[in-house]
């Protein structure tokens, strides 16, 4: 029997290496990923390092309907993060590319290695303001205000290669 497809979000993030091109080999790969489709995803952001330190990050934010399990999915996301290079020296460190699950369906997931809602999203200007670009009704008027100081810009990129 085949699971229902689920709509979740994942929140792409880079400031090391090519970003742009890791964003757009992360979208692909996603999207090639089995049990994963590929629904929209936001304009690229320029944003000003939160919590963590080096090059402005690129960021954006996917929306996907997926046949996949909560952990499952978070395997294939850690999968293309180490095709990507990435490492983890330290806690926030730059990085060649984040993937984040911020949201599965309604599920409220707290196990050791997944936490969903991500419980930084709120925070994040990186975050909401790439989600509220693709899912206006996720994201409230009062959450944007909280993070109005962070710097963010569209970056004008398209995604496609070129
Ligand atoms: P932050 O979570 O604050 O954005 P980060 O993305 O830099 O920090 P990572 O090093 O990418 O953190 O991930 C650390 C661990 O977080 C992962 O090994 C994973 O098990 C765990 N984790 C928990 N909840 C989530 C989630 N919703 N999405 C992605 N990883 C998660
Ligand atoms: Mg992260
Ligand atoms: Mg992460």
């Amino acid at each position: 029997m085949s699971r229902p497809e689920v709509t979740a979000y994942i929140a792409l993030g880079a400031n090391l290496g090519e970003p742009a091109q890791a964003l757009r080999d992360a979208l692909r790969e996603l999207g090639s990923t089995s049990g994963v489709r590929l629904v929209r995803a936001s304009s690229l952001y320029r944003t000003a390092p939160v919590d963590s330190s080096g090059p402005d990050y690129l960021n954006a934010v996917a929306e996907i309907s997926t046949t996949l399990t909560a952990p499952a999915l978070l395997d294939a996301l850690q999968a293309i993060e180490q095709q990507a290079g990435r490492e983890r020296p330290y806690r926030n460190a730059p990085r060649t590319l984040d993937l984040d699950l911020l949201l599965y369906g309604q599920g409220c997931i707290a196990s050791p290695r997944l936490t969903v809602p991500h419980p930084r999203m709120s925070e994040r200007a990186f975050v909401l303001v790439p989600l509220v670009e693709i899912a206006p009704t996720l994201v409230s008027p009062l959450q944007l205000q909280g993070v109005a100081d962070q710097a963010i810009e569209p970056t004008g990129q398209e995604w496609a290669s070129r």
